[in-house]
């Protein structure tokens, strides 16, 4: 899941499609299994794996949302397909990028620095919402706001803050991501917030049924 990936050669619609209907049965089940209702969920395709030619594939299969990694691919992506999607920012976000990210996408899952919010509060357009990361496992090397100083981050925040995302350890097992999936969502119940992106291939059936109110997926979409 690093920031620059490789990008999937010979995109088949056809393929895009039938996996695509697999992932939206898996978070149907998911969601039914947590007694939650399926249209609560937003799924976020990873658009990194994505040429930028190749995308009218994603928009023929039914896509709507896409979630870029980096300013420069997202901002490549809107010149080219404008509104044919809504664009989300996922990935790492530096501050001196901030200016460009804020008006292409309606939502950033990312904020996790002061300085991003210095920018943001000079670039930020009033529909912006922004999510911010959550290091939900003190992982020392990873970027997030540590839990504990969740609260005073989110008043620093000039942006409606519509709800926190994580990336949790990298693990063996989905079942392993559960709990701090669940911490996430406990983290947010105790902030007042109600979106939840958690989840990617590896595990987003586990994260639908923790409470995730988006999954960023590629991997399996592309397989
Ligand atoms: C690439 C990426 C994803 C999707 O991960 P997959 O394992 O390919 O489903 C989700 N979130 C972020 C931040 C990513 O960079």
């Amino acid at each position: 899941m690093a920031d620059m990936a490789e990008l999937i050669r010979d995109l088949s619609a056809e393929r895009l499609r039938a996996n695509l209907a697999d992932v939206h049965e898996r978070i149907a089940a998911a969601a039914a299994r947590s007694g939650r209702d399926a249209g609560d969920v937003e799924l976020v395709v990873a658009g990194k794996y994505v040429a930028v030619q190749d995308l009218g594939v994603l928009a023929r299969a039914g896509i709507a949302i896409v979630g870029e990694n980096r300013a420069q691919d997202l901002q490549a992506k809107v010149d080219t397909y404008g509104d044919t999607f809504q664009w989300d920012f996922i990935g790492h976000l530096q501050s001196r990028k901030v200016k460009l990210v804020a008006p292409l996408v309606r939502l950033i899952h990312s904020v996790s620095t002061d300085s991003v919010l210095e920018q943001l509060g000079r670039h930020a357009p009033p529909e912006l919402r922004v999510l911010v990361e959550v290091d939900v496992a003190g992982e020392s090397a990873k970027s997030g706001v540590a839990p504990d100083d969740l609260g005073a981050f989110l008043e620093r925040c000039p942006v409606p803050v519509a709800g926190l995302m994580t990336m949790p350890p990298r693990a063996e097992r989905a079942e392993d991501s559960r709990r701090w999936f669940a911490s996430l969502r406990e983290l947010a119940a105790r902030h007042d917030l109600a979106g939840l992106s958690m989840g990617t291939t590896q595990d987003y059936e586990v994260a639908v049924e923790e409470g995730a109110t988006l999954v960023r997926i590629g991997t399996t979409l592309f397989a």
